[in-house]
């Protein structure tokens, strides 16, 4: 493992061009463009196979999304009162949730089923004829990010639907403008956490975002800081060594000061990296850095400890 010293970021924003605070998830592309970087990520890589279904189980929540009925939406009053309170105004913990991402579930185990891998067959027959009080309490445990071993097999594709559900809900005209909230770690729009945090390139290359778990919004976070605590000073990064072409772009964020990490990858770098597939392509970073004592800030939900893929 190697360790880096922060690189100067301000030198590479683009003068007089300041980047918004939040960034809404593109709906047409956000999933359709993870796939086609799963499915990239999944040649030559020794987790291929398992890449590459994450990649189909991708496109499929593009399909969703493509055809998400219209669900209820905060009016008016619960936006001003939400601004007013720096309060998230579509919670994970707390959001009234339509059955919708149930029926998404539903679709998904369905188009998975033919090509899904021998051992994950049961999970999915499970899925498709679970109660809906179940699929509830899944869906709490995901959104608590509190994984319970005995579901970690169903929790990536629970997650998958909410994930679907509430990018469309993130997405729509009435949830644009937001603020950042006073904590700097967690998403503007559904309070969740960040996967990993993302360089831009483009418009406002070398502005550092943090990326939501569940939503696919982007907050901006100043680089070099701790997206936990706020603190700088004790920053710096972790890289894995040897991998060409892959070097530097995925490092991990370390902060000595809280002692947590958090993956920042580099679209500056490579246009079409992504927080989420870039991440689970390189898990063998986690577990330097968790061997180093780090604990991560984070979650990505398609990867439960204990089910798919570990
Ligand atoms: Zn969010
Ligand atoms: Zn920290």
């Amino acid at each position: 493992m190697n360790i880096t010293t922060p690189s100067s970021p301000a030198s590479t924003l683009n003068p007089g061009l300041e980047p918004p605070a939040v960034i809404g998830p593109q709906p047409a592309s956000v999933f359709a463009d993870r796939a086609a970087r799963f499915e990239r990520l999944a040649a030559g890589h020794p987790s291929g196979d398992w890449l590459a279904f994450l990649a189909r189980l991708t496109r499929v929540q593009h399909e969703l999304l493509q055809r998400h009925p219209a669900v209820a939406l905060p009016d008016a009053a619960a936006l001003e009162q939400a601004r007013r309170h720096a309060m998230p105004p579509l919670p994970a913990n707390g959001w009234r949730r339509d059955p919708a991402w149930q029926r998404h579930l539903a679709i998904l185990a369905d188009r998975l089923m033919p090509d899904v891998p021998a051992v994950l067959q049961p999970t999915l027959i499970a899925l498709a004829s679970a109660e809906a009080g179940e699929l509830d309490r899944l869906a709490d445990s995901v959104l608590r990010a509190e994984y319970d071993p005995a579901d970690a097999a169903r929790l990536p594709f629970v997650a998958a639907a909410l994930q679907v559900y509430w990018t469309w809900m993130a997405a729509q005209p009435a949830l644009t403008g937001l603020e950042r909230l006073d904590v700097p770690g967690l998403c503007p729009c559904c309070g969740s956490l960040p996967v990993a945090s993302v360089v831009q390139t483009g418009q406002y290359t070398g502005a550092r975002y943090l990326h939501c778990s569940l939503c696919n919004t982007e907050w901006n976070l100043v680089r070099v800081k701790c997206s936990t605590c706020g603190e700088g000073d004790k920053v710096s990064y972790r890289v894995l060594e040897g991998e060409a072409g892959q070097q530097d772009l995925v490092r991990a964020e370390v902060c000595d000061d809280c002692h947590s990490y958090l993956k920042i990858v580099h679209r500056d770098k490579e246009a079409t990296a992504d927080p989420v597939a870039d991440d689970l392509a390189t898990l063998a970073l986690d577990i330097l850095v968790d061997e180093a004592g780090y604990l991560r800030a984070g979650p990505n939900p398609l990867f439960v400890p204990g089910g798919a893929g570990d």
